[in-house]
């Protein structure tokens, strides 16, 4: 094997393996260094978003919300659906299927882009050299004009619940649980927590969401995110707001867990515990201290807005730097960077980056918040319709959410998109199309939207911030 690249990408999730595509594409001679080692013993390309994330997390809310459906719901259909039950270890084997068909097709894009995978754990050395050291500690050390560090993160933990067996288990762990937990906690109402969460209520878990801070969802709109905390209460999710966990120890088959809350202390007992408390970059060991590579005060790898790092030649990508731990700014970032490797133009919009929360109904949205623009001091105009008032969500039974839309009340620009409903991160595109589009909201409500389609929903918020929503009554009127 060569020892010399063009471009070595260090992590091959989805930062560094997109990253590595676009290098090959362009012409440059790539190598992708990944460490992972899946589930069935084998190295996998893919990164925690295939393996342990995005993929797997949706295979199962997809497959928990059919079993829901059909035990609770077929019936509003005329559907007689008696003796349902749930094959948790077939719906495990189901989503580790999904995982194993998609991290093997990265394996085949990188042999058709002639991509060398060295397999081990990449460290960055001086002058852009990177040590690699492999399954049977051996090490090789190889080089090139650019260095991507693209390693990722991992979960977070805390000592007031170190994670113990498959009782106390962070998102990977709950993503493999072969029976359903009677009682369950979940530490931490953040994206993570509320999917699991809502994966192992639907399987029939009673399930306690323990969340410091007072506010729920605080990077989501106001509105929306009341709305979503009414949906997910009425699910039979037990959120519980500024409730810290300060210990929880296991005896037996059961966990006990102490938080504190605005009343004091509180006790809780359950059978498993899911921590997800957030995630932190995977810095460790990725150089060695004489590299000089600049880690911030959050340890991030501290880059500027091209994702160049301090050390000429050597760029940083995906959850290793700032902005939203999120697959497809990672992907984004890795496209940008392999441009201007290759002497391109490139352009990634910070501002047009879609959020989405998984659950039921799914909460998705771009651009500014009703509470920034306020903040902000902007002059704005707000549209809002709700998916009660949709033919096509009637149609489906499937009517509880809402579409807001806020714009600039002077230039008539949209500024941001909230969407708590069935299927919204479908629907969110428009919202990020818009934005990256510069559009206004005479725009959309220039545009026609397919009838019945649950879309029309943004059409009609559109036309509400101007007073002319034709299904509902106008408030601004
Ligand atoms: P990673 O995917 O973490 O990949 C980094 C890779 O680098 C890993 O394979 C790691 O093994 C490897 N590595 C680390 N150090 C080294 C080293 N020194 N040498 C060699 N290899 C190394 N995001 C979304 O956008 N949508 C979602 O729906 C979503 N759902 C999620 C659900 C869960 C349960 C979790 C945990 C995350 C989810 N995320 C989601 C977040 C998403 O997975 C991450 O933002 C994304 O994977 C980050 O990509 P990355 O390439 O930067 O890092
Ligand atoms: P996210 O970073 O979006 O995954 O969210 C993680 C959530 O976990 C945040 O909202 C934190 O406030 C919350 N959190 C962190 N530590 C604790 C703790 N000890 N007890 C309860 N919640 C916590």
């Amino acid at each position: 094997m060569s020892d010399k690249f063009d471009v070595i990408v260090i992590g091959g999730g989805p930062a560094g393996y997109v990253a590595a595509i676009r290098c090959a594409q362009l012409g440059l001679h790539t190598a992708c260094v990944e460490n992972w080692i899946n589930k069935q013993g084998k190295p996998a390309l893919g990164g925690t978003c295939l393996n342990v994330g995005c993929i797997p997390s949706k295979a199962l809310l997809e497959a928990s919300q059919r079993y829901y459906d059909a035990v609770n719901h077929f019936d509003d259909y005329g559907i007689e659906a008696t003796s349902v039950r749930a094959d948790v270890p077939k719906m495990i084997a189901q989503k580790d299927k999904i995982v194993q068909e998609l991290t093997g097709g990265i394996e085949g894009l990188f042999k058709a882009n002639k991509i060398t995978w060295i397999q081990g754990t990449g460290s960055l050395l001086p002058e852009k050299h990177v040590e690699v050291t492999d399954q049977n500690n051996t090490k090789s050390t190889y080089s090139a004009e650019h260095v991507i560090l693209a390693t990722g993160s991992n979960s977070i933990e805390i000592p007031s619940a170190p994670l113990q067996g498959d009782i106390i288990v962070d998102s990977s762990g709950a993503l493999d649980w072969e029976s359903v937990p009677e009682k369950l906690c979940v530490i931490g109402a953040g994206v993570i927590g509320l999917e699991l969460g809502s994966v192992w209520r639907r399987l029939g878990s009673e399930v306690v969401v323990l969340e410091a801070q007072d506010a729920f969802l605080p990077m989501v709109d106001d509105q929306i995110a009341r709305e979503s905390l009414k949906q997910f209460t009425k699910q039979g999710l037990d959120i519980k707001l500024g409730a810290r966990v300060m210990a929880s120890t296991v005896s037996g088959n059961k966990v006990n867990i102490q938080y504190t809350d605005k009343d004091g202390e509180q006790q809780l007992q359950v059978d498993r515990v899911i921590v997800a408390v957030g995630r932190r970059s995977n810095i460790d060991n990725l150089t060695l201290p004489e590299t000089d590579l600049l880690i911030d005060e959050r340890g991030l790898v501290h880059v500027n807005g091209a994702c160049e790092t301090n050390l000429p030649g050597v760029w940083a990508i995906g959850d290793l730097v700032r902005g939203p731990m999120l697959a497809h700014k990672g992907s984004e970032e890795g496209v940008a960077v392999a441009e201007r490797i290759a002497g391109k133009h490139s352009h990634l919009n910070y501002d047009a980056i879609p959020s989405v929360i998984y659950t039921h109904p799914e909460i998705s949205w771009v651009g500014k918040t009703e509470q920034q623009l306020k903040e902000e001091g902007v002059n704005y105009k707000k549209g809002v319709f709700p998916f009660m008032a949709s033919g096509r969500a009637k149609a489906m039974q499937d009517t509880n959410g809402t579409v807001k839309i806020l714009a600039d009340a002077d230039t008539d620009a949209v500024l941001g998109m909230h969407i708590v409903g069935a299927h919204s991160s479908e629907l969110i595109g428009h919202g990020v199309l818009t934005l990256e589009f510069e559009g206004t909201i005479e725009d959309i409500a220039h545009t026609v939207f397919a009838h019945p389609t649950l879309s029309e929903a943004i059409h009609e918020a559109a036309l509400g911030a101007d007073g002319r929503a034709i299904h509902i009554p106008n408030r601004n009127r």
